[in-house]
């Protein structure tokens, strides 16, 4: 039998390739890593964890506003965006640190730089050139920029975590999780933002109340959302200004440029073309349920396999990875009723199907819906609305999807998805006693379903 240097090489230490890797050495294999930029990934770099401080940083300038209502003389505190930046920092090397340790006290070897598969026992780090009987491919996803003339003026949320001064004026171009997160993180923090989609409505794959509570959310706030526009080409003035331009023959002038227009696999130059591994037009890694591809000994899992960008989703699949290869159980995932949040102001919680996606899968649905403005609002003189909202299958009571658009939405989801994976019914629901007085318990107090639109 062929003997390795190591039983797993996994490459990327992102959300993913961290908890297989750890797992996996805690099972008992023999495990490297290999990362050329970041411990932690896109999630503790430049995603999850700086979004999230981010929008906690801009929501400070509604909560100064509204506390007058509640007695507090008007601030007028200033903002210091160095501050926030350099305090984002610290906290990021602190969890870079954290990661790193995780895979010290694990036992798994560690390599800085970038690896490339040379056959499929082989990587290369550098000089370095070791074997391994598996590869695990955790590269994850980087952003994509659409090719158009002045595309090099544009940033991404990559660049977006490090600017070294906030912009006076910002266009969003998207309308995704990114775009409408980032709009309102600009927003909060002074900017005037604009936000062009290409669609009639962004945040397409969410369900339809989700889609337009938060538009008008973010229309009352005056972030200008301009559907149904495309940008055609962006100049840059002598002074730094941008000019972009529009196909639909309207421009604008702006300081700053961020595209958020997806995600793709991060395939390039890992040596993919050393083995037979497939993927899909788009780069993606084609897998089977064990996240084996055509290579029967290569593994890839978490952003690069294209499916569910979430880093909780990667997490789940490296456990499952870790698991069957080395804990001898195998554990498949299951991807239903994945609940998700975006944070966006006021934040969206989601799981489960939406309207649409209910009226096609199931004969007959019941919805509640409610529309309301929050207790703490009443005094705050905010005209901000939250909407929450039940798909029932008539037939079963079984509860299909829950939404919600409102302040701690992705908190409130959570517990919901532990009820969604259990099969929760609306009676279930209706049996629960709620916490009073909160916004959460209206999701066990709505009785009368929506009358059904013909
Ligand atoms: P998304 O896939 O969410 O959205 C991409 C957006 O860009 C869509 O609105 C899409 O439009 C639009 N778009 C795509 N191509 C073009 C183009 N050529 N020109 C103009 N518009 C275009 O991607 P994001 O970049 O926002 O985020 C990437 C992924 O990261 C997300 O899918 C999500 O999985 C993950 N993420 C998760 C977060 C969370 O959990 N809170 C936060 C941030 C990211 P259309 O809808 O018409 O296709």
């Amino acid at each position: 039998m062929a003997s390795y240097d190591y039983d797993l090489f996994v490459i990327g230490v992102g959300s993913g390739g961290v908890r297989a890797a750890r797992m996996s050495a805690q099972y008992g294999a023999r495990v490297a890593t290999a990362e050329e930029k970041y411990m932690g990934g896109t999630c503790v770099n430049v995603g999850c964890v700086p979004k999230k401080l981010f929008v906690y940083a801009s929501h400070y300038s509604e909560d100064y506003q509204q506390a007058e209502g509640f007695g507090w003389d008007k601030a007028a505190p200033g903002f210091n965006w160095p501050t926030l930046l350099n305090n984002k920092n610290t906290e990021i090397s602190r969890l870079n640190g954290v990661y790193k340790g995780l895979l010290d006290t694990a036992g798994v070897t560690h390599f800085d730089g970038r690896a490339r598969i040379v056959d499929k026992h082989h990587i290369a780090i550098g000089d370095t050139t070791v074997s391994t009987e598996r590869i695990l491919i955790a590269t994850g996803s980087w952003p994509v920029v659409p090719e158009f003339s002045g595309n090099e003026h544009v940033i991404t949320s990559n660049e977006a975590f490090f600017l070294e001064q906030l912009p006076r004026r910002c266009l969003v171009v998207g309308g995704g999780y990114i775009a409408v997160e980032f709009a309102g993180i600009f927003h909060g923090l002074g900017v005037d933002t604009k936000l062009s989609y290409r669609g009639p409505l962004f945040l397409r794959h969410f369900d339809i109340d989700i889609r337009e509570t938060v538009r008008e959310e973010l229309q009352k706030k005056n972030i200008d959302l301009m559907f149904e526009t495309n940008v055609s080409a962006i100049e840059k003035k002598e002074d730094g200004t941008l000019r972009v331009i529009f196909k639909e023959g309207n421009e604008l002038e702006t300081d700053l440029v961020l595209y958020a227009t997806g995600r793709e696999s991060a395939v390039k130059d890992i040596g993919l073309e050393n083995v037979n591994v497939e993927t899909r037009e788009n780069g993606s890694i084609i897998v089977d349920e064990e996240f084996r591809t055509s290579e029967e000994n290569i593994f890839a899992l978490g952003d690069v396999i294209g499916h569910m960008q979430l880093t909780p989703v990667a997490i789940e699949e490296a456990m499952c990875f870790a698991n069957t290869q080395f804990l001898g159980e195998r554990k498949v995932i299951d991807y239903s009723n994945i609940a998700t949040a975006v944070f966006c102001q006021p934040n969206v919680g989601t799981v489960g199907l939406t309207e649409n996606e209910a009226r096609e899968s199931c004969e007959e649905i019941d919805i509640y819906r409610s529309s309301f403005r929050p207790m703490k609002h009443t005094l705050s003189g905010s005209d901000e609305r939250f909407m929450m909202k039940l798909i029932v299958d008539r037939k079963t009571d079984k509860v299909l999807g829950v939404h919600m658009v409102g302040s701690d939405a992705g908190e409130i989801i959570q517990g919901i998805s532990i009820a969604m994976k259990m099969g929760v019914t609306k009676t279930l629901f209706d049996s629960t006693i709620g916490i009073h007085p909160t916004t959460a318990e209206e999701f066990v107090t709505m009785r009368e379903p929506v009358p059904v639109e013909k």
